[in-house]
């Protein structure tokens, strides 16, 4: 077990560049924490040997990829990116490197890697009865238009699709919109918290002025106290300090990680990660809380597809697989399905996730 560092940083003291180390032990490991301007931080190889899982870093502006990527744990030297597992994983702070070895903040150990590693392990995970999902915009708030639709049309749909998948498993079912009108956020939240042992999922569609190539899945979970969002790179001290975490951040990324690998390793499209962000459905959900982004409306290839009502099919199944491995994690105590693992079974079309487990 890991003791999360819940002390508030003051990331202007983490250019100070004042280094001291000292050796505390925890249970199951030893860790040598190495204060860096007041920021604790472990070393790369005391993480790997700690989950018995070989690590590498890569270069700078190195382009990591899945089928490029041979450690289940993969850093890129001064950058928040990583992959784990598999996925790319945003960290909360870059990786730093100082007297020959590469630093990862205890934050990102505690609140990033910990769950994703180790999601079976996190308290109270998977007991889920209802799922509360979450069909973004409607009504005047259309989301983003294409030429092939809308995104609050594509995001209803994927809604509806999931719905009965859900309740074949024998979960129950609440959406915050049936159709096309219009929810306030914060009464999609509210709908959330208060349901018994329910989950939040969220449906979107991305959009995006700056890249007319940009294309790919990527899901969010709340950011933890103390850390900055991955969409933030002016990092000022007050964007660190001033925010609240939440009580489920563990189980939240732990659901971000069950759906994620299940979407990539299921449809083969960019994987631009498991991210963290501070929209307001996130912050406003006290229940275990993910908000997908499944496509760029914004790349007209893409775009296409999901205006594919069967690709949108596709997709509600490949994130019903994923619940469901959330919800096997307070069963039987064991790792999710990683996207390997769903890429090994053949190229048909989604089986169930009986016969998906049965197949390992
Ligand atoms: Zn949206």
């Amino acid at each position: 077990m890991i003791r999360t560092a819940r002390s508030r940083l003051n990331i202007a003291l983490l250019t100070a560049g004042i280094a001291l180390s000292q050796t505390i032990t925890v249970a199951g490991g030893d860790w040598e924490v190495i204060k860096v301007g007041g920021h604790d931080y472990l070393t790369v190889e005391n993480v790997s040997s700690f989950y018995g899982l070989p690590a590498g870093v890569v270069a700078r502006g190195e382009k990591m990829r899945f089928e490029t990527v041979k450690n289940p744990l993969e850093f890129v030297s001064g950058s928040r990116e990583a992959m784990i597992n598999g996925a790319r994983s945003w960290l909360c702070f870059p990786l730093i490197e100082q007297d020959g070895k590469y630093l990862v903040s205890r934050t990102d150990v505690a609140k990033t890697i910990e769950p994703l590693v180790r999601p079976h392990r996190v308290s109270n995970v998977g007991s889920v009865q209802t799922i509360v999902l979450d069909p973004g915009h409607g009504g005047y708030d259309k989301g983003q238009v294409s030429r092939y639709g809308n995104e609050k049309d594509f995001a209803l749909d994927v809604a509806r699709k999931l719905r009965p998948l859900l309740q074949a498993k024998g979960l129950r079912v609440i959406m915050t919109r049936e159709g096309d009108y219009f929810v306030p956020l914060e009464v999609r939240a509210k709908i959330a918290n208060a349901a018994r042992n329910s989950i939040f999922v969220s449906i979107h569609f991305n959009a995006t002025n700056d890249d007319p190539n940009a294309t790919g899945f990527e899901i969010f979970s709340f950011t933890p106290r103390g850390a900055p969002s991955t969409s933030d790179t002016a990092l000022t001290s007050s964007s660190f300090n001033t925010q609240p975490g939440s009580g489920v951040d563990a189980q939240s990324m732990a659901l971000s990680a069950c759906i994620y690998h299940s979407l990539i390793g299921h449809i083969p499209e960019y994987d631009r990660g498991i991210k963290r962000a501070r929209f307001a459905v996130l912050r406003l959900t006290k229940v275990p809380a993910v908000l997908i982004e499944g496509g760029f409306l914004t790349e007209r290839g893409e775009c296409k597809m999901i205006a594919n009502e069967d690709w949108r099919g596709k997709l509600a199944a490949a994130i019903s697989v994923g619940i469901e491995n959330y919800r096997a994690l307070g069963v039987k105590k064991q790792p999710p399905m990683l996207v390997a693992d769903y890429r090994k079974q053949s190229c048909s079309p989604l089986r169930s996730f009986r016969e998906s487990a049965a197949a390992l």
